[in-house]
């Protein structure tokens, strides 16, 4: 068995298929999840403890029973319009607590964090594609508590050694390619997953503005397979493991697909008709968001396996498929 990581927000999307690459890996797994968007039914292995990050005796019980070699650290509130008209609820979630989880690993000595940020640091883009030295300039509170976070790591590194890679996500979507874990949000507000409801619903999926300055007029995203971003975090969290310097990398595929290309191509993969409705502008969407990934394939030599979005498409399939026959 190798380290003993602790995957705080496991239960949920992303997290969920970060314990099960770790669990593939031979690591021992700590998820620490209050279960408000998680699910325990989407952690495969390793020990749930369930609770607030805000609990210091909790924290400091899980820090005392486990020898934790690196945080993983994915739990937040993601949702950019909720953070708009809730903005103090993401500052408590998404800072507050992650401030409590940093008091408990400075306590404890655990000084490696990867940590789980986004795309939306960056605001509305100035250049495409976005590369990490990008101004930062966030247009919601979401974007404001995670890019916040980043600025206090760099902060505990200098006061306190806490090395952290900060992992921008574009557009996270997919399933693990077994089926049995995947995206399970309510409400749902995600693209690739709307999709494919309307598929086996027929309920129409809306497009949010046809009218953007993008070759079909929608929007375009990178979208990016949720098991890449796992491997990425595996080699993130090595690279801290044998000593290498806080970092932020982005995560994309650097491919910008239109809501058109993501509708047609669901449509392929599912062999169903999927009706739309053409609707206004979501307030605050850029009309294209696209990762320049380099700084992360250099450095620490990732290379995503399933950056095909007919793939992404294919396995999200798999599972909102087997979702609806219970
Ligand atoms: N979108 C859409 N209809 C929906 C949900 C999303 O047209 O029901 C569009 C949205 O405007 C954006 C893209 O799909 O251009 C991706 O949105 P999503 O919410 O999946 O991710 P975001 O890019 O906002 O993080």
């Amino acid at each position: 068995m190798k380290d003993k990581i602790l995957v705080v927000g496991g239960a949920g999307y992303i997290g969920s298929h970060m314990v099960k690459r770790l669990l593939e890996e031979n690591y021992a797994v700590v998820v620490l999840d209050n279960l408000s968007t998680g699910h325990r039914r989407l952690v495969t292995g390793g020990e749930l403890v369930v609770g607030q990050l805000g609990d210091e005796k909790l924290l400091d019980r899980v820090f005392r029973d486990h020898p934790i070699a690196a945080v993983m650290h994915f739990a937040a509130s993601s949702l950019v319009g909720e953070s708009v008209q809730w903005p103090l609820k993401y500052y408590q979630n998404n800072i507050a607590e992650t401030v409590s989880l940093l008091e408990a690993m400075i306590r404890h000595k655990v000084v490696r964090f990867i940590f789980s940020s986004t795309a939306a640091v960056y605001g509305e883009p100035e250049e495409i594609p976005i590369t990490e030295a990008h101004p930062c300039k966030p247009t919601n509170p979401y974007g404001v508590t995670k890019r916040c976070v980043e600025r206090l790591l760099s902060d505990c590194d200098t006061a306190h050694g806490m090395k952290s890679i900060c992992l921008r996500y574009f557009n996270a979507s997919g399933a693990d390619a077994s089926g049995c874990i995947g995206e399970l949000h309510d409400p749902e507000s995600h693209l690739i997953p709307l999709v494919l409801k309307s598929a086996l619903t027929r309920k129409p999926i809306k497009i949010f503005g046809t009218d953007y300055a993008t070759p079909d007029g929608t929007c375009l995203r990178d979208y990016v397979h949720v098991t890449d971003l796992a491997n990425a975090h595996l080699l993130a969290m090595n690279a801290l493991l044998n000593g290498s310097p806080s970092a932020v990398y982005n995560l994309g595929n650097s491919v910008g697909y239109s809501v058109r290309q993501v509708i047609e191509l669901a449509t392929q993969v599912t062999g169903k008709d999927i009706p739309v409705i053409e609707t206004d502008r979501r307030s605050g969407d850029p009309a294209v968001l696209v990762a320049d990934a380099n700084k992360i394939k250099k450095s620490l030599g990732w290379q995503p396996k399933y950056e095909a979005l007919e793939t992404i498409i294919e396995t999200a399939w798999n599972w909102h498929r087997k979702q609806s026959h219970g």
